[in-house]
């Protein structure tokens, strides 16, 4: 049965999978929601036997239901292959009596690449399909990973360019080095004086622009979006809980249909939204834990049912969850909200105008598949020091603040059932902090940080990281947040 999707602040007016992967964000600002969760059409058993990509064709086909079976399959073949560093795509780990599913394999070595890998193949797919003539601007507001990601999927990609922009001071070095020496005729990278809301904002302005739409129009090009709003990035999230699922009944660590928890380090909601997803076809998911920093506006929200965005930006040691408006809980009030468009619309306006909105104590009831909590800056610290100290695993800081919720839940609640926890980086993507927690301050680098986490981890330095040691700075320019439109302007009038 065909799939459409409507937009989370308009009823009516639906559109096919792949036009809502063409358009990113509805022309209202809405985001893009299936008319219904489609149920998983596969026993675990059938699963456990598959590989990741043909999990992946399971899945996917379920939601993308305007693909013909090749496109789909033709699509999976491009983006998960040999740019993974394991066959698996998505190993689990098992470390102090819960399951790390490593999604941090793929070329950038961040979890964004589970779905940046073939977000670019979705798009032209769905380009070809709908006959655009145009060439596709990908714009991106990035906290970090989803910029090198979404560059090295779409670097040279035929009929696209890209621009992204990141907080200057507000990512990794290794981060802000893998963005700045990206190959590609048709990339482009800047540095915006702001952080990642002011990025995530101007660029939603700069799509919600009808003018600058018609401008462009003319000149040949129309934009997309690259960040997780657009459902070419969820469907393929929700791919690797299924799988780690049947890993899991493959293993025999758990039976048919026995309810797991997932852990989840979460920024943009773009995850954990996912999962919730994969929970609503079936998938036996018992809660969904969903894990802040500092910035836990989060977990204000589903202890208080009030979203507040007014207050201190933090900068933590996990800058990719950095955020203050996460864009996909969109997706979440909506659905709360009865599947109603009018009454999101309204609280969507309310954020707008006041940075804050409170839900109704129904639709608070209806957030009982979630817990929130958080981990300060020490707590995520003592969380990698103390998990290699019991077993010698290393996390990155995100995977830590997973970590240490899931702790905190554990010990809340007593619920001690099989947990994953989803591990959303490489350590070798924030040395500075990992190595700090390790080890205490240093005064080295990143590069020689990378190589003493190597003999003290026993895991080789990432090709990501080698790479970029000696490359060249290929792009340096910094803009205001108010100057966004301008740069952007400036870069479709280059010839390449
Ligand atoms: C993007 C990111 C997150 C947050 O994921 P969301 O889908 O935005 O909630 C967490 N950890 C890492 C390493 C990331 O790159």
């Amino acid at each position: 049965m065909e799939i459409l999707y409507n937009s989370t602040r308009t009823k009516g007016n639906p559109v096919t999978a792949s036009q809502a992967i063409l358009k990113g964000l509805s022309d209202d600002g809405g985001l893009f929601v299936p008319d219904r969760i489609p149920a998983l059409d596969k026993s675990v058993k059938e699963l456990s036997g598959m590989s990741y990509a043909q999990t992946a064709y399971e899945v996917m086909k379920l939601y993308l239901t305007d693909f013909t079976k090749e496109e789909l399959m033709d699509c999976i073949a491009k983006a998960y292959d040999s740019k993974f560093d394991t066959e698996e795509i998505a190993p689990l780990r098992e470390a102090d009596g819960a399951f790390y599913l490593e999604l941090f394999h793929g070329a950038t070595i961040a979890f964004k690449d589970m779905a940046l890998s073939i977000l670019p193949h979705l798009l032209t797919t769905s380009a070809r399909k709908n006959h655009v003539e145009n060439e596709i601007v990908i714009l991106t507001a990035t906290s970090g990973d989803t910029g090198k990601a979404a560059l090295a999927g779409f670097a040279d990609v035929e009929g696209t360019r890209i621009i992204v922009f990141y907080p200057k001071n507000g990512v990794s070095p290794i981060q802000e080095k893998q963005m700045v020496t990206q190959k590609g005729k048709n990339t482009y990278v800047v540095g915006i004086r702001g952080n990642f809301d002011d990025a995530q904002t101007g660029v939603k302005r700069i799509f919600g622009d009808k003018e600058l739409a018609a401008q462009l129009n003319e000149k040949g090009f129309q934009f997309s979006s690259a960040n997780s709003i657009n459902i070419g990035r969820l469907v393929p999230q929700i791919v690797y809980y299924v799988y780690a699922y049947a890993r899991l009944y493959g293993q025999g660590r758990i039976k048919d249909g026995e309810k797991i928890n997932v852990a989840v380090p979460t920024g943009n909601f773009g995850n954990i939204l996912a999962a919730f997803y994969a929970k609503q076809m079936g998938l036996p998911i018992h809660r969904l834990i969903c894990a802040s920093n500092e910035n836990k506006v989060l977990f204000d929200f589903f202890a208080s049912g009030t979203y507040d965005r007014n207050r201190e930006f933090v900068l933590t040691s996990s800058p990719s969850m950095d955020i203050l408006i996460s864009s996909n809980l969109e997706r979440l009030i909506y659905q709360i909200a009865g599947n109603d468009a009018d009454t999101n619309a309204e609280l969507m306006e309310d954020l707008k105008r006041e940075g804050r909105y409170e839900i109704t104590p129904d639709m608070q009831k209806a957030l009982t598949d979630f817990y929130g909590n958080y981990a300060k800056e020490q707590e995520t610290a003592d969380t990698i020091r103390s998990l290699y100290e019991k077993t010698g695993y290393v996390t990155d800081t995100h995977t830590a603040v997973a970590s240490c919720v899931y702790q905190k839940y554990r010990q809340e609640t007593g619920d001690d059932r099989v947990t994953l926890i989803a591990s959303t980086a490489s350590p070798y993507k924030f040395t500075g902090s990992v190595m700090k927690a390790l080890c205490g301050e240093s005064g080295l680098g990143d590069f020689e940080l990378a190589d003493r986490l190597s003999q003290l981890s026993g895991i080789p330095v990432p090709a990501a990281v080698d790479e970029i040691r000696e490359a060249p700075v290929l792009h340096d320019h910094v803009c205001g947040k108010d100057e966004m439109k301008q740069t952007v302007l400036q870069f479709l009038d280059r010839k390449l």
